[in-house]
């Protein structure tokens, strides 16, 4: 069956006290929605503050990028390997800001999963259009395209992956796809994950969700949870939007 999953994305934000503040706050909230699948995604310094502060609790965490390398000569990077040496469950690959500011192309993001993969970890597969690729129509050829090239790579492992759909022109804007807008795009990438017998994959959406829209995105057939960024610094706002 397919798992309900909600994934805080903290992007470049945090220091060591404000996080430890969000996370008691999390931990703590959280058990008042048990069954409820999330996950947090902090930068990598702080992995392990995030690892030892959700120890023993059955929130997951993981980090935003990772390398499509195993270890060398790539300074600055790092691998899959390392996170899985602590527990790390998730990598977010392909997210719109890497693709964007740092150059990762469908390519290096179908290798980043087959790396995440070897060694145990999900990787969160990001696809999504522009603005100006949705006003040229192209969304299902854009998001498609992206959607191949992991699905191409990873091969029978399609069935381990997580996928997000996170339309550029609605993350960090406060515009958020309308539910239909969003499960129109969900139902086509079910379609081609099915098509690879991977048929349990969570898809998840992205882009501006609050606790206020989180339920009509939420109930949609094919939209199994989120990728939350803004929402995900305020504990309130991420278990409300969990508890939806
Ligand atoms: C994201 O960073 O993946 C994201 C969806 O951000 P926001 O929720 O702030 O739009």
């Amino acid at each position: 069956m397919r798992g309900k999953l909600v994934v805080g994305n903290w992007k470049m934000n945090g220091g060591l006290a404000a996080n430890k503040t969000l996370l008691a706050e999390i931990k703590s909230g959280w058990a008042a929605q048990r069954g409820r699948n999330i996950a947090v995604c902090a930068p990598y310094p702080y992995l392990a503050q995030v690892s030892a502060a959700l120890d023993a609790t059955p929130i997951a965490w993981g980090a935003q990028d990772v390398s499509e390398h195993d270890s060398g000569a790539f300074t600055g990077e790092v691998s899959a390997r390392m996170l899985a040496e602590f527990g790390c469950r998730y990598a977010i690959v392909g997210h719109s800001e890497r693709r964007q500011h740092y150059g990762d192309t469908d390519a290096v993001v179908a290798a980043k999963a087959v790396a995440t993969l070897a060694v145990g970890l999900t990787p969160i597969a990001c696809v999504g259009e522009t603005l100006a690729e949705r006003d040229a129509g192209a969304t299902m050829a854009v998001v498609s395209r992206q959607l191949e090239a992991v699905l191409g790579a990873v091969g029978e492992n399609a069935v381990k992956i997580v996928v997000a759909y996170e339309p550029v022109w609605a993350i960090g804007t406060g515009r958020t796809a309308s539910p239909e807008e969003a499960q129109a795009v969900h139902a086509r990438v079910r379609a081609r994950l099915e098509h690879s017998g991977a048929t349990d994959v969570p898809v998840l959406y992205g882009g501006s969700v609050k606790p206020d829209n989180a339920k009509a995105l939420f109930a949609m057939a094919d939209i199994d949870g989120g990728l939350i960024g803004g929402a995900s610094l305020k504990a309130a706002e991420f278990l409300a939007i969990a508890g939806a």
